[in-house]
């Protein structure tokens, strides 16, 4: 959503990019910016971005920088859920495989199904490999893009 100092959500992801560098991460490379529609109730269009950083940080440490980052961004709370955020920063990936504790599971538990995830982040790290799938992130995002397209070539077939 727009934010009050940054504007709109694309100009916030390139403040969030500056944000990460002012506290220390090393950006190596960042996606271009890709809209999408929302999966909730809320009518706004989502700006989703992808970085590849690196950090002598291990992954709560940088989990609690990310969220010390969201947080000086902002967020706001519209009845009783969480409504449209201003920032939303998740680690989708790490160097070291697979990695979890009680508050932070590497792979993102839900990045495989997120094509707003999966499109940003292929662009800047396309042979990057889920450890569980054994899977690039190119060829997770060629998976989920044949999916949502099944449908309509199975109704094409059947004309
Ligand atoms: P959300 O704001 O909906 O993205 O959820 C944030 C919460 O998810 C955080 O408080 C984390 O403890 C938890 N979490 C689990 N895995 C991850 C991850 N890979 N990246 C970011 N947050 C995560």
């Amino acid at each position: 959503m727009r934010h009050a100092r940054h504007g709109l959500p694309r100009a916030v992801l390139v403040a969030a990019v500056a944000a990460l560098d002012a506290a220390g991460l090393a950006v190596l490379a960042t996606a271009p910016v890709l809209a999408s529609a929302p999966l909730g109730p809320s009518r706004r269009l989502y700006a989703n971005g992808a970085v590849v950083v690196e950090t002598p940080l291990a992954p709560r440490a940088l989990l609690a920088l990310l969220q010390a980052i969201e947080h000086d961004f902002g967020r706001v709370r519209r009845g009783r859920r969480w409504g449209a955020r201003t920032l939303d920063l998740d680690l989708v990936l790490w160097s070291g495989g697979a990695w979890s504790d009680a508050a932070l599971t590497i792979p993102h538990p839900a990045f495989r199904e997120r094509a707003f995830v999966l499109g940003p982040a292929a662009r800047i790290a396309r042979d990057w490999r889920d450890p569980l799938t054994g899977l690039t992130l190119g060829q997770l995002r060629a998976r989920l893009t044949r999916t949502t397209r099944a449908p309509s070539a199975a109704r094409r077939r059947a004309r």
